[in-house]
């Protein structure tokens, strides 16, 4: 959205956006769209840090609620963090997790803001009372059950007498069916159970808690008034949750649960690719359910010189047969190509050999061609025995665009059946600086069920960059792409609890999907 143009002349202003309740995908297109286009944001603890990844890299990224050992910024603090970044001329997102008003204190924001003569509008959202249940299975209103659903703050005393609370007119909703969502209550359960219960409830009148709703984290149960207090602690169940109150709690009907039956809830997977190819791979998790940590282990970067492989590729009519073994040869290939003014055609009349399913697509995603030969087996042996079998390629000339690190079998295999091999390195692989916080922190703490190897190299640079740590890999699962990957797996010692029967990504994809599923 272009700001300027929707309020001419406006400079500074601030846009109250409402996260949603923790999933990413559930703050609003308006708010995205805001939110990409921010030259400040101002966030605390619940709204969803993924959606940070959407923010412009010169964006300015202030924290002010609390975590680890960081003190939240008081509200008047955040008053003036706003005032003075609108004022100075910046386009300010302030978010806040769930809906902003609910619970959010964002109308004293906006009220402040405009009492200071900042211009602000505020954008409605998901919240998390309504949001949370959906996710476990539970409907806050229902045709035949509940007419009325009620948004409760738990946080105050219910048992003072100045509490803001009617919870004798709470009781008497509940007890005609309605619904009643208590925010912040988690603190304070065994009070609001009880104070419910003196004022008529029975003990078995239905209850639930979802912590973490609409999140890879998200658990509930589902209690009654009586036991929610034992059944919370058995559960080890914290904030933030919403605890709901009344009979819909207890619907438990066959569809409602399809967040928890995906079939990777409830798994954190790690994944050690690069950067760049991470997010179709962890997309992928994440749609079935994972709860997934991007751990790269490998930077791809250039070759040190372009000249050589330039060369190659403006006299790429002189090969027979091109042969590309990964998505990185592709997209170098384009980029190098796209830099010297060539488009496909220039690749006309030369075969193409592609590695496997993933180089096949991404060069018809990214060059509109398909390539003449796709091996069954995603390997470079099979590769090999398939251009042999299939292609006359003794006296062929061959153009082989690969990794550094590439293993030597392809072109030896080809060389050996008289191919006339030139190899260039289009991209090289480098280990990573380090791992991220977040990967350490989950393997410290062993909330890591699955790693992923996608490659030699990334098993290797694990173990590297673990160092004295890679005995933390003990507590996790180890997930392989193919028998090359095993083999060095095995030879650094790690064992394979799965291993894919394709060695592609959507292989992976399956067959981790096979090892967890309950048999
Ligand atoms: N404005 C927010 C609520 C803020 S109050 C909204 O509209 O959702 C904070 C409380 O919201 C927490 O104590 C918890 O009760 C609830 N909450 C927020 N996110 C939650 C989540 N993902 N799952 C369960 N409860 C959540």
């Amino acid at each position: 959205m272009n700001d300027e143009l929707l309020n001419p002349g406006q400079k500074g202003r601030v846009v109250l956006v409402s996260a949603g309740p923790g999933d990413p995908g559930l703050i609003t297109a308006a708010g995205l769209e805001y939110l990409a286009s921010a030259d400040v944001v101002v966030y605390d603890a619940l709204s969803s840090p993924k959606l940070l990844a959407h923010v412009q890299l010169d964006a300015e990224l202030i924290y002010v609620g609390k975590r680890g050992g960081n003190h939240a910024k008081t509200q008047d603090e955040i008053n003036d963090i706003l005032v003075q970044k609108a004022k100075s001329g910046k386009l300010v997102i302030r978010l806040k997790g769930g809906d902003a008003y609910l619970f959010g204190r964002g109308a004293e924001e906006l009220a402040y803001l405009a009492k200071h003569g900042v211009d602000a509008i505020a954008l409605p959202g998901v919240t998390a009372g309504v949001a949370a249940p959906m996710m476990a299975g539970i409907p806050v209103t229902h045709r035949k059950i509940a007419s009325t659903v009620t948004l409760v703050t738990g946080h105050e005393d219910p048992t003072k007498d100045e509490t803001a609370v009617d919870y004798q007119s709470l009781a008497g909703l509940i007890a005609k069916g309605g619904t009643v969502c208590f925010y912040m209550g988690v603190g304070r359960l065994s009070l609001i159970c009880d104070v419910l219960q003196s004022h008529g409830l029975a003990a078995d009148t239905p209850a639930a808690l979802v912590q973490w709703g609409t999140t890879p984290q998200q658990r509930h149960i589902v209690t009654n008034l009586g036991k929610a207090v034992t059944d919370v602690e058995k559960a080890g169940i914290s904030s933030p949750a919403i605890i709901l109150v009344g009979q819909v709690a207890a619907i438990s009907e066959p569809g409602l649960d399809f967040f928890t039956r995906r079939p990777l809830f409830g798994q954190t997977i790690l994944i050690t690719r690069t950067r760049q190819q991470a997010s179709a791979f962890g997309s992928q998790l994440g749609y079935l359910g994972a709860d997934v940590i991007e751990a790269p282990t490998i930077d791809i970067v250039p070759p040190d010189d372009w000249a050589d492989v330039d060369a190659v590729i403006k006299d790429v009519k002189n090969y027979d047969w091109l042969i590309l073994t990964s998505r990185n040869g592709v997209t170098a290939m384009r980029d190098r190509m796209a830099e010297m003014k060539l488009d496909a055609r220039h690749l006309a009349g030369v075969k193409i050999a592609a590695i496997g399913s993933a180089t096949a697509e991404s060069l018809e995603d990214e060059l509109k061609i398909i390539p003449d030969l796709v091996p069954t087996k995603f390997v470079a042996e099979s590769l090999a025995a398939e251009l042999i079998a299939k292609h006359d390629v003794a006296g062929k000339k061959m153009l082989l665009l690969r990794a550094d690190i590439a293993r030597p079998a392809l072109p030896e295999l080809l060389a050996e059946a008289g191919a006339q091999i030139t190899e260039h390195v289009i991209y090289q692989t480098k280990l990573a600086d380090g791992l991220t916080d977040e990967t350490l922190l989950a393997l410290r703490e062993k909330r890591v069920d699955w790693v992923t190897f996608t490659s030699s190299s990334t098993a290797r640079n694990m173990v590297d960059l673990l160092g004295s740590e890679k005995d933390l890999l003990k507590d996790c699962k180890l997930a392989s792409i193919g028998p090359i990957t095993s083999k060095t797996m095995t030879d650094l010692g790690l064992p394979i609890d799965v291993e894919a029967s394709q060695s592609d990504i959507p292989g992976l994809v399956a067959a981790l999907v096979d090892v967890v599923k309950p048999k």
